[in-house]
């Protein structure tokens, strides 16, 4: 597979041909297209095979159809992850490739400022990268709202569950309406990421990296 079979519009193709990626890796053959058609997914895949472009590629081709039929504001995607280092890697890959269509990120993390993050959100941004916890208590303050998002991912679903914090990805889960398209992403498939799959997502495309 190339890159040309994802159909890509010029502006994202621009974005992709700028960081010198050759051909998609093998989550990102099998991934894409999936989630260019709006199933929901589950990916097996572990940091360094390209799993977040195979879900922000997608990500930003699902706003861009969705802009359009919903005005308003709130997030329209929502990528949950364990960690705040993890938050700043895929905020900055969202800002890298949401460039093609001058669409914004921000960043809501546990130990960063409540104050600055919730100024973030109250300026607008289509996409919102966030630890579990802090967005729930973003939306308990009414910094931002969930009514828009369409389309959940949660990023390392394993190491979130490890960190105590399942409660809090299925109450987010619980809180988005129930026609989005959700990705969830996994190093491993023990059971209770079985269950969770099994709770929050509507007949899954599995791809094994
Ligand atoms: P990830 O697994 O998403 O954490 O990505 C691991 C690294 O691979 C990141 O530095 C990406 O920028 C890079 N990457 C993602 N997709 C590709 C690709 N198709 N070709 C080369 N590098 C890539």
């Amino acid at each position: 597979t190339s890159f040309a079979h994802f159909s890509f519009d010029e502006q994202l193709m621009h974005q992709i041909r700028k960081s010198e990626y050759t051909q998609p890796t093998p989550i990102q053959c099998q991934g894409v297209p999936i989630a260019l058609s709006g199933r929901d997914m589950i990916g097996i895949a572990k940091t360094g095979s390209g799993k977040t472009a195979a879900f922000i590629w997608p990500m930003l081709v699902h706003i861009m159809d969705q802009k359009e039929l919903e005005a308003g504001d709130g997030p329209i995607a929502i990528i949950v992850c364990p960690t705040r280092e993890l938050c700043q890697q895929i905020h900055a890959e969202c800002k890298r490739f949401g460039k093609a269509y001058s669409l914004r990120s921000v960043a809501v993390y546990g130990g960063g400022s409540m104050w600055e993050q919730a100024k973030a959100l109250q300026e607008g941004a289509e996409i919102v990268v966030c630890t579990p916890g802090r967005l729930i208590d973003h939306v308990k303050k009414k910094a931002t709202s969930l009514q828009r998002v369409s389309y959940l991912v949660f990023d390392e679903a394993d190491r979130m569950f490890d960190m105590g914090f399942e409660y809090q990805v299925r109450s987010i889960a619980s809180h988005v309406r129930p026609d989005r398209q959700t990705l969830l992403f996994s190093a491993t498939f023990r059971k209770k990421i079985e269950r969770l799959a099994r709770d929050i997502l509507i007949d899954p495309i599995r791809v094994v990296q």
